[in-house]
């Protein structure tokens, strides 16, 4: 790591100017006679190659060596509502079960909450080598504060190497506070993992608005924490348990809280896309909103939820848990049909893991063709229509 510093005492009138106007990117302020860099430095260093002598220093950091070999096993955050586990939790376990055994370490799950031992003895039955447990009646409600800090003094008792959250609603409010603590990084909403020789979490996510995947790695700090989306992994099969369950003593911590719980409003069932066996997702080819109905008979034959493109959201004729894709929901089902979609990259990382996939477009080089199962070239609003037909006369030929 390096960075520009600005030796203030030899800044003057005089060559702050020269400096100003050699950067090519705006980079400099000068303010009440302080000279900063701003957002817009590209480490080019011209200032110090080119620029007056000694005002601007290029310094080289280095980052405190830590010895890796004194941090071991993997731990999944559990989430839980109402005594069910989330599944992103077994999702996880079973891909830290499949990476662990690459450096051999153990995977541990780490669970709070009042009277939970139930959900710790069905953990153990995803092949978890221990559960720990946090069980007293003051877990209960989840309070981000509360926990955040029973979960500080988990870690800060033992060098775990690797923590991996679920990036849910409350995973991504929890993590960053935990890394906070920890004073470590974290990799929101991963979706793909992988670790080194060394125990290096390799966190792959999409970057720059899905354009590239980024593979992050944290070489100098322990432990790695890393959110992963619902539905990227499978879920692991159930093992004969031999882990085992750990009550953990409750450490002293500050139970006191800023939040308080006035009431719970739950928001109106509309089913999670995530969860659905056979998917109807629809895209920007439907001209109208009434034009949907020509989904309905297809829809109802196949039980299909209806999902969508981002573009049909922002029109207003979905609720936002519709829509698939990056700033959407991960799907997986066993059959999607695509209607109309052009295959944009942040709708295609929401539902490439689908069992089955059947696209229509009326343009052929339509990129969902390319990892579609199905691909009907055509007109949605003749190809729809004509599949209603075709299933009409097959349900009259076995009646
Ligand atoms: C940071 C970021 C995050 C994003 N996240 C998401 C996300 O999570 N989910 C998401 O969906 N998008 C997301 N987007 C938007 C994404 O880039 C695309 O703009 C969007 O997916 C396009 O939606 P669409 O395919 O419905 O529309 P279009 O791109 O307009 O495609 C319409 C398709 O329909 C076909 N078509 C037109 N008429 C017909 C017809 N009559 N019959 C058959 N086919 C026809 C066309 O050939 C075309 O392929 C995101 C964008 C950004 C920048």
């Amino acid at each position: 790591m390096a960075y520009i510093k600005i030796n203030q005492d030899k800044v003057n009138q005089s060559n702050v100017k020269a400096l100003i106007d050699l950067c090519p990117f705006n980079a400099f302020d000068y303010i009440d006679a302080y000279l900063s860099i701003n957002a817009a430095c590209k480490m080019c260093k011209l200032c110090i190659t080119k620029g007056p002598e000694g005002v601007c220093e290029w310094v080289e950091t280095r980052k405190p060596e830590i010895d890796k070999s004194a941090y071991r096993g993997w731990v999944v955050l559990i989430e839980h509502h109402d005594g069910i586990i989330h599944p992103v939790g077994f999702e996880l376990i079973g891909k830290a079960r499949e990476l662990a055994a690459k450096t051999d370490e153990p995977v541990m799950a780490l669970l709070l909450g009042h009277q939970v031992r139930e959900m710790a003895a069905e953990l153990l039955t995803y092949g978890v080598d221990a559960v720990h447990v946090y069980d007293d009646p003051r877990l209960e409600p989840f309070n981000v504060e509360i926990h955040t800090r029973l979960v500080e003094s988990f870690f800060k008792q033992r060098q775990v190497n690797i923590i991996l959250v679920g990036g849910t609603t409350l995973g991504r409010t929890f993590a960053p506070r935990i890394a906070a603590r920890l004073k470590t990084g974290l990799t929101a909403d991963c979706t793909m993992l992988d670790v080194t020789k060394e125990g290096d979490l390799l966190q792959i996510r999409p970057a720059f608005g899905g354009n590239i995947m980024a593979k992050i790695h944290t070489p100098a700090h322990r432990p790695q924490l890393a959110t992963i989306r619902y539905k990227m992994f499978e879920r692991p099969t159930f093992s004969t348990p031999s882990g085992k369950i750990i009550v953990e003593s409750m450490p002293e911590v500050d139970w006191s809280t800023g939040i308080k719980r006035l009431s719970i409003k739950p928001k109106p069932a509309v089913g999670d896309i995530a969860d659905a066996d056979v998917i109807i997702a629809v895209g920007r080819a439907f001209k109208t909103k009434k034009d949907l109905a020509l989904i309905e008979p297809l829809q109802k034959r196949l039980d299909a939820m209806v999902a969508c493109t981002r573009p049909l959201i922002e029109n207003g004729w979905f609720d936002p848990r519709r829509q698939i894709g990056l700033s959407g929901r991960t799907v997986k089902p066993r059959l999607i049909i695509n209607l109309g979609i052009s295959g944009a990259v942040q709708y295609i990382e929401g539902m490439k893991g689908a069992e089955l996939i059947i696209s229509v477009n009326t343009d052929p080089d339509n990129k969902l063709f390319d990892i579609s199962h199905y691909a009907i070239v055509g007109d949605v609003y003749e190809v729809l229509p004509a599949l209603n037909r075709l299933l009409d006369d097959l349900v009259e030929e076995q009646t």
